[in-house]
């Protein structure tokens, strides 16, 4: 019997495994990578329980489930109901391949306002196609019996009935399962974040077919949108402006102000008179000559490069544009 954990890192997913691992069942983790969540927590827990562990790269059909979520999103850009289904549904269509049985999660009963309540992990049952072959170890006394149950693969009288949105039953089993390492609760997707999820949704507003390499550059730098075509993206040190210079693509303008100092200021879009004057006054503004001084800013694009010249402002003039 062989079971596939979708396999997060966190506690729960940790927990989840073990638990049907101690049954002596072969669990393999999956984690589903996007640019929204790394792998590295995951590989991490991964390694610290010996638990065989694949990496899916799912990014373009995530983004897919992100732009029009059929359940909504919840406080932020996280259509987590959608997304929780489609990880299960690609996992279920991982059966046959990873000659599995059924696939596990670590989802537990009312621990989130949006995406475990009792009709959501209905909902979540009924969209992944999974038919009865979803199993939540965690809460599997307080929920429907699935196939693993009745047909007697899993002993249900040693999985648990945890639900609500303490983390108390979690850590106590941790300790009774000699489990002394795991990372803190939250964090990891960066949909849930505000900055993040702003970035984000303003990118598929100007663009609702966007890079992989565009949705790279909302995790770094200042951004100002200027204008519905115009997004100016500003590095903070020198590590951002490395990024920022590698993630340019081909219709990008790229600025530097090469006498002092400064960041990486990437113009993205359309290139106006307007748009250029402010990304070199913005590239000024935000080097080590800040305010009052003229300065030589270069600007490199697919036709060439050339110099101009612009003045460093107050900052507090541009913040109306930041995202
Ligand atoms: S928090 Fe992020 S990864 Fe988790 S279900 Fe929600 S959208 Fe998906």
């Amino acid at each position: 019997m062989r079971a596939l954990c979708v396999f997060s890192g966190g506690l729960d997913s940790i927990l989840a495994a073990e638990l049907i691992r101690a049954q002596g069942i072969y669990v393999l983790g999956i984690f589903f990578e996007t640019p929204f969540f790394s792998s590295m927590r995951a590989v991490k827990s991964a390694e610290s329980m010996s638990l065989p562990l694949k990496v899916v790269d799912i990014s373009r059909g995530h983004l897919e489930v992100i732009k029009n979520p059929r359940y909504g999103y919840g406080k932020n850009m996280n259509p987590c109901i959608d997304c929780h289904a489609y990880m299960f549904r690609i996992a279920g269509e991982m059966l046959e391949k990873e000659k599995a049985d059924f696939v596990i999660t670590g989802e537990v009963l009312g621990q989130r306002p949006m995406s475990q309540t009792r009709k959501s992990l209905l909902i979540i049952d009924r969209e992944s196609g999974l038919d009865g072959l979803l199993l939540r170890p965690l809460s599997a006394k307080c929920l429907t019996e699935t196939i693993p149950q009745e047909k007697k693969w899993i002993n249900i009288d040693l999985l648990m009935d945890i639900k609500g949105r303490s983390r108390k039953p979690q850590m106590g089993l941790a300790r009774k399962m000699g489990i002394t390492e795991y990372p803190a609760p939250g964090g990891g997707c960066l949909l849930t974040e505000t900055v993040f999820s702003r970035r984000l949704k303003d990118l598929l507003y100007s663009n609702p077919d966007p890079e992989l390499r565009e949705i790279e550059l909302l995790k770094i730098g200042r951004h100002f949108r200027i204008s519905p075509e115009t997004k100016i993206v500003v590095g903070r040190d020198e590590k951002e402006n490395d990024a920022i210079t590698g993630l340019s693509g081909k219709k990008d303008t790229l600025l530097s102000t090469p006498s002092i100092p400064g960041p990486a200021v990437l113009i993205s879009g359309s290139i106006s008179r307007r748009a250029l004057d402010m990304a070199a006054s913005i590239a000024v503004s935000y080097s080590d000559l800040k305010t009052g001084g003229e300065t030589k800013v270069c600007v490199s694009s697919e036709s060439g490069s050339r110099t101009v010249y612009a003045e460093g402002r107050e900052k507090e003039v541009f913040k109306c544009y930041m995202i």
